[in-house]
């Protein structure tokens, strides 16, 4: 890194607030043991003031009775509940409306992320970066084919969009205040926070950790909500599918530009009586196929409009305990 940065400045004998953000989806039986190493954690590092915000993204398990329970057992938590399942992307956005400190991390209630990497991470917003982010080494028990889809997937993304999307990075790391207040100004519905985190800029750090697999409890991505979510990437980030369309149009005009003077020289000259049934069917064919593909790709982009355009609020709070930090 050639970035020069200043250290922190912190006025004498002012604790930084640190927050937590945890969205939290069905994982009643992950919180108590998450708790627990948080806990450690606060007790430990007394040089910091520490405020924990839970966000009940609308579980139908006992989250939210647990959430009341624990928060109301120790006044350093607290929790913000949507009416129903918005999906992490905004209820992390719900975390960035509510906390109040200094910096947060942003952490899976499933203990994937490993509690014991905020220190480090504070040590580096101490030393003036103000973003800290986790870059997994390994990615624990996934299957062969999910992770070569997502090696292909960063690449082409890399490859289209003019800001860098980390590969192998998740929401694990810590923001300073200036990061969350930018992330807060970007509200559009159909979020892709993985890209946001590039493109509000700021000075970046890297730690590295090795992910681990759920303590409990299931995944709730599956292949067609991670396909969304790719195809959110791409579309929010890049019109560069659009472009591609039109490149394609014209090569294949051209082309069968050249084609038709070619059959009419042919025709003219030689004589030759115009064949070619095969050759046709695949040519309507093959450009039929293109034209839909256009078309849906067009649609992507046109959908993303409609919603946009209806400004919704990106989520409801159905209930919201605040901590006492
Ligand atoms: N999560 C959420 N809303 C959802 C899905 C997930 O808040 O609709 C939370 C979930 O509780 C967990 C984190 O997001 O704390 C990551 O989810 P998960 O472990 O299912 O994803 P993975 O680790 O497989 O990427
Ligand atoms: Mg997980």
């Amino acid at each position: 890194m050639t970035e020069e940065v200043q250290p922190r400045h912190i006025a004498d004998g002012k604790r930084p607030l640190v927050s937590v953000i945890v969205p939290c989806y069905n994982e009643e039986e992950s919180l108590p043991l998450l708790y627990e190493k948080l806990a450690e954690l606060m007790d430990a590092e007394r040089e910091y003031r520490w405020e924990v915000l839970f966000i009940d993204d609308g579980s139908r398990d006992a989250t939210l009775p647990q959430l009341r329970k624990m928060c109301a057992e120790d006044r350093r938590l607290g929790f913000v509940s949507l009416s129903r399942n918005f999906g992490k992307e905004r209820a992390m956005l719900a975390g960035f409306d509510h906390v109040r400190g200094d910096c947060a991390v942003i952490i899976d209630a499933d203990l994937q992320h490993p509690p014991h990497l905020i220190p480090e991470m504070l040590r580096h917003w101490q030393e003036g970066y103000d973003d800290v982010y986790a870059r997994r080494t390994s990615r624990g028990k996934e299957s062969w084919l999910r992770r070569r889809l997502s090696l292909l997937y960063y690449r082409l993304l890399q490859r289209t969009t003019r800001i860098e999307v980390l590969q192998n990075v998740g929401d694990f790391r810590l923001l300073d205040r200036k990061c969350i207040d930018a992330l807060r100004e970007l509200r559009e519905t159909e979020r892709y926070t993985k890209g946001m985190y590039c493109w509000i800029g700021f000075r970046k750090y890297e730690i590295r950790f090795e992910q681990g697999d759920r303590a409990a409890g299931t995944s709730s991505w599956n292949f067609w909500s991670l396909l969304g979510l790719a195809i959110e990437g791409i579309t929010s980030f890049t019109t560069a599918p659009l472009r591609l369309s039109t490149l394609f149009g014209a090569c294949t005009s051209v082309a069968a530009f050249l084609y038709m003077c070619y059959v009419l020289v042919k025709t003219l000259i030689m004589g030759d009586p115009v064949r070619g049934f095969p050759t046709l069917l695949i040519t309507v064919l093959f450009l039929g196929g293109i034209q839909l593909l256009s078309i849906g790709i067009i649609g992507e982009y046109l959908g993303r409009i409609f919603y946009e355009t209806k400004k919704r609020p990106v989520y409801v709070v159905k209930e919201h305990a605040q901590s006492e930090a």
